[in-house]
């Protein structure tokens, strides 16, 4: 699964899932461009990891005019983008009666709106390259939902149509499209969680481990290879079997 010569925009790169991506993708030969909305501190450190095809780029991907320029960056940069991972995502959970709405809001902006304000900005690119490769990542909840995250569950459903919906749209011009559902992956986002509450979702996953970003970064680096050149508006759920 070489990718030697490809560039990949990885967004929300910096920690967790996303620098794993951005990890295994470099250690495949991609050129990596991340982008955070911080890009000092973890961002940095992700780069280092990346070796010398990489640059990182400051990008909030509910803002229109960021995207733009994160995908003129990484052209100037590097030519070409082969490989566009919607990963950027955040959580603003509470129960509907307590849940404000500017909680809905901004999860909705950043995990829906913002992949697809990504997939707007490279669908021209890849399309005019006649081959393209967008992963973006949703989650078990988007699929099961759960109580307290109607918001993020309701964008990770929608990232599961767009994801559908741009395959159907992309497949012609040879640009595939797909979802990665993680389950519940040893991250900043879910580190708030007591031990309590992860032995007792441990206890509930047939694999028995909660999973590590590197489980979801080689299902994402699948998926971009030439050996998933078939594979198009599919979901891959890489969660320890939890959604069985
Ligand atoms: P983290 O909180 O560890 O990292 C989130 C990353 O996204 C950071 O790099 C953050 O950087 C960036 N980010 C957040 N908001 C924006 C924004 N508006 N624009 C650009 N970048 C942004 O999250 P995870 O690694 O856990 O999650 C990654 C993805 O996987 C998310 O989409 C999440 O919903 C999904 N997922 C995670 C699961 C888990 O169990 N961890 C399970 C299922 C899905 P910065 O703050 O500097 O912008």
């Amino acid at each position: 699964m070489d990718l030697t010569g490809k560039t990949a925009v990885v967004t929300g790169g910096s920690r967790g899932i996303g620098r794993a991506i951005c990890v295994e993708l470099a250690r495949r030969g991609a050129n990596v461009v991340l982008c955070a909305r911080s890009v000092e501190g973890a961002a940095r450190e992700t780069a280092d990891l990346c070796g010398s095809n990489v640059i990182v780029v400051p990008c909030n991907v509910a803002d229109a005019a960021d995207v733009k320029n994160l995908m003129e960056t990484a052209r100037e940069a590097f030519g070409r983008i082969d490989i566009l991972v919607n990963n950027a995502g955040i959580t603003r959970d509470g129960l509907l009666m307590r849940m404000k709405e500017e909680d809905f809001d901004a999860v909705i902006a950043t995990n829906l709106k913002g992949a697809f304000l990504c997939m707007k900005e490279v669908s021209g690119v890849m399309m005019r390259q006649r081959y393209g490769r967008i992963v973006n990542i949703s989650s078990v909840v988007g699929i099961h939902g759960n109580a307290g995250q109607m918001n993020y569950a309701a964008s990770k459903a929608g990232v599961i149509g767009m994801t559908k919906s741009m395959a159907r749209e992309l497949g012609s011009r040879g640009v595939t499209v797909n979802a990665v559902a993680p389950g519940f992956i040893d991250t900043d986002m879910t580190a708030a969680l007591s031990e309590k509450t992860k032995g007792k979702m441990e206890e509930q996953i047939p694999l028995k481990r909660i999973g590590a970003p590197e489980d979801v970064a080689k299902a994402v680096a699948f998926l971009v290879s030439d050996e998933a050149s078939y594979i198009t508006g599919q979901v891959l759920c890489v969660d320890g079997g939890m959604g069985i």
